[in-house]
């Protein structure tokens, strides 16, 4: 099947008892046994439920994927992938990366001896260096948050596997549809649903996907032993965002086309990070992978001047200014102050995220709106 075929019919098949056409909710924590052991295959919502079932084989077959791993957030998926490991063990991690995973690997999982290396990863034959007998792991988010840097996720399979560790990709910024890392060789494939999967800004969930059964089966039992497991109505509402994904996103990424030219020549504006752009540095890797470019843009100002940011995102009006991205409404956000405020300033000024820098998460309203209302909001500075 197709990706528009697959959004709308993956994982899901009308329900037996009923014929309903859409995945019930299956709002129950157990399931009647008719004799100890003897069951339908559900004992237990936090080990299985039907909707998430439905659920978790929908986005395996929009990653190509085998196994689809659903969990409570974004964070609680990362958990579970870090959970892999042992004390003495050492991942390398892009350090151009979501605020939120570098609190958890830094904050929680270096305190149970886990270490990390933050590398930027546009040589990946310079990584070398960081590969010991203890290396388990090289985690990579493409296109990476909020800089908009491309990974070149087949160079980092080779490399993996030429050191036989694994390879996981935060695929969140690109969806499904954008791109699919199992296809170019990575190990693990980790989402936050609650952004372009789920799509409407109402769900927080997390899934991975993965092939290989023996990998499965360990986060599988991680899923289960450690509960961060989400409910059926979210997994419902996700079911339904996913309907629609593929239209969503040819949208997401026209739009994200028209307003970052429209940035590109503003005469406020100093930079525009978006991948689709030729001159972007990493724009040959981003036409190899993706299929599109998504309506993730960042943008600094001339002048670098954190009161101006705080102006243009005052003044934004169909651009809701808030935390995440990936809904069908535009939002804007401040990564130094707000998803990036974790990360200190002198390892964010590293990589270019300064204080005048503004994220868009560009929605699939009328471009033209959208424009005007930037248009209106740069003119008060
Ligand atoms: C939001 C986000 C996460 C965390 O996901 P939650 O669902 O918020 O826990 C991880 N990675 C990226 C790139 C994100 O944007």
């Amino acid at each position: 099947m197709k990706f528009g075929t697959k959004a709308i019919h993956a994982g899901v098949s009308p329900d037996p008892s009923t014929g309903a056409i859409m995945t019930p909710i299956f709002q129950t924590s157990t399931y009647v046994q008719k004799s100890p052991g003897d069951h339908l295959g559900y004992e237990y919502s936090r080990t299985h439920n039907p909707t998430r079932t439905a659920l978790q084989n929908s986005i395996a077959a929009l990653e190509n994927g085998k196994h689809g791993i659903c969990f409570s957030s974004g964070l609680g998926a990362i958990d579970a992938v870090v959970k892999l490991f042992n004390p003495g063990d050492e991942i390398i991690s892009t350090n151009d990366l979501y605020g939120g995973t570098y609190r958890l690997f830094t904050k929680v999982f270096e305190r149970y001896g886990i270490k990390f290396h933050f590398v930027p990863m546009n040589e990946p034959e310079k990584l070398s260096q960081y590969v010991n007998e203890r290396t388990k792991m090289v985690w990579v988010e493409t296109p990476t948050n909020p800089m908009m840097n491309i990974i070149d996720l087949k160079a980092m399979a080779a490399f993996s596997k030429k050191h036989g560790i694994l390879l996981a990709v935060d695929n969140t910024f690109a969806s499904p549809y954008l791109q699919n890392p199992l296809d170019f060789g990575s190990d693990i494939v980790m989402h936050s649903v609650t952004k372009y999967l789920g799509g409407h800004s109402d769900v927080v969930m997390g899934a991975l996907v993965v092939n290989d059964d023996e990998l499965a089966s360990r986060l599988v039992f991680l899923q289960n032993a450690c509960g961060a497991t989400p409910g059926p109505q979210d997994c419902f509402l996700v079911l339904r965002g996913i309907k629609t994904l593929h239209l969503r996103m040819e949208r997401h990424s026209q739009n994200g086309k028209t307003i970052a030219a429209y940035l590109k020549n503003h005469p406020k504006v100093a930079k525009v990070y978006w991948p689709g752009f030729e001159d972007h540095p990493n724009h040959e890797i981003a036409k190899k992978q993706m299929k599109d470019y998504g309506g993730m843009i960042s943008f600094t100002l001339v002048g670098n001047k954190l009161e101006d940011a705080k102006k243009v995102m005052e003044n934004l009006e169909l651009f809701a200014l808030a935390e995440s991205l990936g809904g069908v409404e535009s939002l804007c956000g401040h990564p130094a102050t707000m998803t990036h405020a974790s990360i200190p300033k002198e390892e964010r000024e590293k990589v270019g995220l300064v204080d005048s820098l503004i994220r868009l998460s560009v929605g699939v309203e009328d471009a033209e709106d959208l424009k005007n209302d930037i248009a209106q909001a740069l003119a008060k500075i």
